[in-house]
């Protein structure tokens, strides 16, 4: 018997991701959403779910994602991924008012500049307090 290779391009990463739907995250405006103080807090006071990673307990906000532990998540904020999509978010989306502008009506004014920083329960920022932060 005679070994044929098979060519079904099993190793082009992007096409079989975007086609995976199960670690889908959620887009920037979603993110955006869940930046506002009440969604923050829910966000970071989760109930506990088994389904999830590491129970719902750990989850980093600014990536949509869940962690195992909280080294993971302590990890993940070090991590480029996070610091880029920190970034990401320091411009806010467009408003209604951003394409009226765009259209002539109104002066332009570039979109405003936040800070955004890495959101942690009061907990986490307890137990933390003497880990230091690179910058
Ligand atoms: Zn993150």
């Amino acid at each position: 018997m005679s070994y044929r290779r098979k060519k079904h391009h099993k190793g082009i990463l992007h096409i079989k991701k975007s086609h995976r739907t199960k670690r889908r995250t959620k887009d920037l405006d979603e993110i955006d959403e869940d930046l506002i103080e009440e969604n923050v807090k829910q966000l970071l006071n989760q109930e506990i779910d088994l389904d999830k990673p590491g129970a719902a307990q750990h989850y980093c906000i600014h990536c949509a994602r869940y962690f195992i532990d909280q080294k993971a998540l302590e990890d993940h904020f070090r991590t480029k991924v996070h610091k880029r999509r920190l970034k990401a978010l320091e411009l806010e989306p467009y408003t209604i008012k951003d394409s009226e502008r765009a259209a002539g009506q109104g002066s332009f004014v570039l979109p405003k500049k936040r800070k955004i920083e890495t959101l942690r329960t009061e907990d986490d920022i307890n137990k933390d307090s003497s880990m230091k932060v690179d910058e």
